[in-house]
C-alpha cells in the first residue's frame, strides 16, 4: 500500500542552512497495517507523513502509494490522488477557517470529484462519529482547538480513503475525546484501512495488540 525506497529529504539543499530531515528511508506498509510513528520532536515524523501524502517531494528516492509512483506524478494530478486515496489529519488542522464545518467537508468531496449518494446523510454520520455534529453549521474560526481537531478528523474520513495519516491527532483533545478517536481508529482498522499515526501520546501504546511501532531515527 505504501512503499518508500531510499527516500531522502533535504531542506534548503543549495543553501548554507541545508538540513537533512530524512536519510535513505526504506519502508513497506501493507494494506490494513496500523503503524504508530514515534520519535523525538524534529526527528522527521511530519516530513515523512507529508511525503507519503505527496505534499512534499523527496529530494531523492521512490515512493509508491495506492499503486502510484507519486514522486513522479505531475502536480496537477496530485490533489485528486490525495483527496481520493488519503485522509490526512494535520497537526495544525489546515481547515478553511471562514467556512462552516459542513462546508469544509463538502470542499473535500468536491476536490475528490466524488459522487456521494446521500451527501447530507453521509456527512451527518461522520460528524456524529467524530462527536462534532452539534457544530455542523458553525464557522471553523469559532471552534476550540479540540473541536477543530475533530473536524480535521471528520474531513479526513469524508471521502472514505484507503489510507489515513494522522499527525499528533490527540494533541489538543481531552481524555474522553482521545478515547473516542482511538475507538474510531480501531474501527477503521477493522474496516480494512491502512493507518499511520505520528504521536508521542503514550495512550497509543494501548493499541499494541493491533498496531506496530516505528521509531524514527532507527530505520
Ligand atoms: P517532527 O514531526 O518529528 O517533529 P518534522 O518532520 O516536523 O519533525 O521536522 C524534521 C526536521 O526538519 C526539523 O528539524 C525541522 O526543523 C526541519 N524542517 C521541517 N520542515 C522544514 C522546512 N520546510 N524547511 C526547513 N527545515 C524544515
Ligand atoms: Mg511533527
Amino acid at each position: 500500500m505504501i512503499i518508500l525506497e531510499n527516500v531522502t529529504k533535504i531542506f534548503n539543499e543549495t543553501k548554507p542552512n541545508q538540513f537533512v530531515a530524512l536519510k535513505n528511508i526504506n519502508l513497506h506498509i501493507q494494506k490494513n497495517q496500523f503503524v504508530i510513528l514515534e520519535g523525538i520532536s524534529g526527528s522527521g515524523k511530519s516530513t515523512l507523513l507529508s511525503i507519503i501524502a505527496s505534499y512534499l517531494k523527496p529530494t531523492s528516492g521512490n515512493i509508491k502509494v495506492c499503486n502510484k509512483q507519486i514522486a513522479k506524478l505531475p502536480d496537477i494530478h496530485l490533489s485528486k490522488f490525495r483527496a481520493n486515496c488519503i485522509g490526512f489529519v494535520f497537526q495544525s488542522y489546515n481547515l478553511f477557517d471562514n467556512l462552516t464545518v459542513h462546508e469544509n467537508l463538502i470542499a473535500s468531496v468536491l476536490i475528490a470529484s466524488k459522487t456521494i449518494k446521500n451527501p447530507k446523510e453521509h456527512i451527518d454520520k461522520i460528524l456524529k462519529q467524530t462527536n462534532i455534529k452539534h457544530k455542523e453549521y458553525e464557522l471553523v474560526q469559532n471552534l476550540s482547538g479540540g473541536e477543530k481537531q475533530r473536524v480535521a478528523f471528520a474531513r479526513a474520513l469524508v471521502n472514505d480513503p484507503q489510507i489515513i495519516l494522522c499527525d499528533e491527532p490527540t494533541a489538543s483533545l481531552d481524555v474522553a475525546h482521545t478515547q473516542n478517536l482511538l475507538d474510531i481508529l480501531k474501527q477503521l482498522h477493522k474496516d480494512g484501512k491502512t493507518i499511520i499515526v505520528a504521536t508521542h501520546d503514550p495512550i497509543f501504546r494501548s493499541l499494541n495488540n493491533i498496531a506496530s511501532t516505528i521509531f524514527m531515527g532507527k530505520f
